[in-house]
């Protein structure tokens, strides 16, 4: 069996940048096994603008982002393995690909790093009533349609959830000569950010139904409309308020699940709200050696943190490899009044500083965040405003880390 040092399950912007990191800490015997034809994951299909502005201080296209970390895997000559698809990877870090050429292939890892990325959640997870008619595709397969193949999916269009992916394709179905009719959205809020609601639907003049969604789905062979009806406050139907809308493509923007089979396959812990693995500040799941980053570990807003977290789960591994991890402590973080999750979900060294990403549940105006032990709050910060869509963070210092008292800290948020 062959034997590495490091492998990193997946060539999108967080293996990349993990595997980047990991050589800048010293790890030459490091492979990372891509199930694609190319490095640059679902970065190769958004071609709109807006990538990078935290990273680079540029505005550049998803593409353009994915080449500079690609650049960078061959310029340093980071091995890489493409059309390879990891089917297993067991408790003892055994990893096993299949590809055309080798067949079945298994590899012994000292570390992983798990950077599979996230799919979107599709029809069947909806149970709309109605047919089962041609015409419906979730946002970002139209995306790879239109913008990696050339081939035009609809004229007439409906976006159901107003995630960016849909607010994006609702812009992308415009300027490509669609009449995109609403995008529905069943929360009273959208959980986009807000510089897409402004660029992708208000600059184009698409109406956004907040509290509203499709309730039944009309066509044979092809689609030919919807019912949209307003939702109550509990997210149900409301008789009597059914809209028909003549269409003939309906696009699904109803949420991202992070891509965590081999994860359960080796028995890590998962958080039931992100979805991905319970992870300490360096990005290491419950099984040690084992590291994860990206969407897959939860779904994150911008690319750019993407690549910040990979940079610590690359440098954490290479610590690993070397020996020269430290644990000393162990503090679980958990999420609290309207925090919907946090990341990392434990704290195992006071030795630096670490960055606590949440998300809040509602959208809240003048927010006070309080992080506090089991007996005082140990840190306090504030925004103007939070939005479920928007990834927020705070930093605890090496200080605040080092005087908190039992093992145990809670983030909540209080706001109007
Ligand atoms: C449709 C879509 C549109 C988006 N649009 C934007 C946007 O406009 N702006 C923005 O900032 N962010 C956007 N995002 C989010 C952004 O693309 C992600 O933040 C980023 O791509 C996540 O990087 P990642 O490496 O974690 O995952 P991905 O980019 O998904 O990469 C994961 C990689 O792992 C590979 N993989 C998965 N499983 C295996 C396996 N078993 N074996 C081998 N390889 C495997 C996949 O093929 C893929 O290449 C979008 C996401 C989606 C899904």
């Amino acid at each position: 069996m062959q034997t590495k040092d490091l492998v990193i399950i997946g060539g999108g912007p967080a293996g990349m940048a993990a595997a980047v990191s990991a050589y800048g800490k010293g790890i030459r015997d490091l492979l990372i096994i891509e199930r694609d034809e190319s490095l640059g994951g679902i970065l190769q299909q958004c071609i709109h603008n807006g990538f990078g502005l935290h990273m680079f201080k540029e505005e550049l296209t998803g593409p353009e982002y994915a080449w500079r970390y690609e650049k960078m895997i061959l310029d340093l000559g980071i091995p890489f393995k493409l059309n390879s698809m990891v089917v297993d990877i067991s408790k003892d870090k055994v990893i096993t690909y299949v590809n055309e050429e080798e067949g079945e292939v298994k590899i012994k890892a000292k570390a992983i790093i798990l950077a599979m990325g996230c799919r979107e959640r599709s029809r069947g997870a909806l149970n709309i009533p109605g047919t089962r008619p041609a015409g419906i595709y979730t946002a970002g397969t139209a995306q790879k349609f239109i913008n990696m193949m050339g081939l035009m999916v609809g004229r007439q269009v409906v976006i159901l959830g107003s995630g960016d992916i849909g607010l994006i394709m609702a812009r992308r179905m415009t300027l490509e000569g669609a009449s995109v009719k609403a995008v529905c959205e069943i929360m009273p809020y959208s959980s986009g950010l807000a510089r897409n609601i402004v660029q992708c639907l208000d600059d184009f003049n698409i109406p956004l139904k907040l509290g509203h969604t499709v309730t039944k789905i009309h066509g044979k062979d092809r689609l030919e409309g919807v019912t949209i009806s307003k939702v109550d406050e509990n997210r149900r139907p409301i008789p009597g308020t059914e809209e028909y809308t003549e269409c003939d493509t309906l696009l699904l923007s109803v949420g991202l699940i992070p891509e965590n089979e081999l994860t359960k396959g080796m028995g890590i812990e998962l958080d039931g709200s992100t979805r991905g693995a319970v992870v300490d500040q360096n990005r290491e799941t419950s099984l040690e050696g084992v590291f994860s980053c990206g969407n897959v570990l939860h779904v994150h807003d911008l690319v750019d943190y993407v690549s910040e977290e990979a940079y610590i789960a690359g440098e954490a591994a290479a610590r690993y490899i070397k020996g020269e991890r430290v644990k000393n402590n162990n503090i679980s973080v958990t999420a609290s009044d309207n925090v919907s999750y946090v990341v990392p979900q434990r704290i195992t060294s006071d030795k630096e500083k670490v960055k606590i990403y949440f998300r809040t549940k509602n959208e809240l105006d003048n927010v006070q965040i309080i992080v506090s032990d089991c007996e005082n709050v140990v840190y306090k910060a504030k925004r103007r405003k939070t939005k479920p869509g928007e990834m927020e963070y705070v930093t605890m210092a090496e200080d605040v880390l080092n005087n908190i008292k039992g093992n145990e800290i809670s983030l909540k948020v209080i706001g109007e």
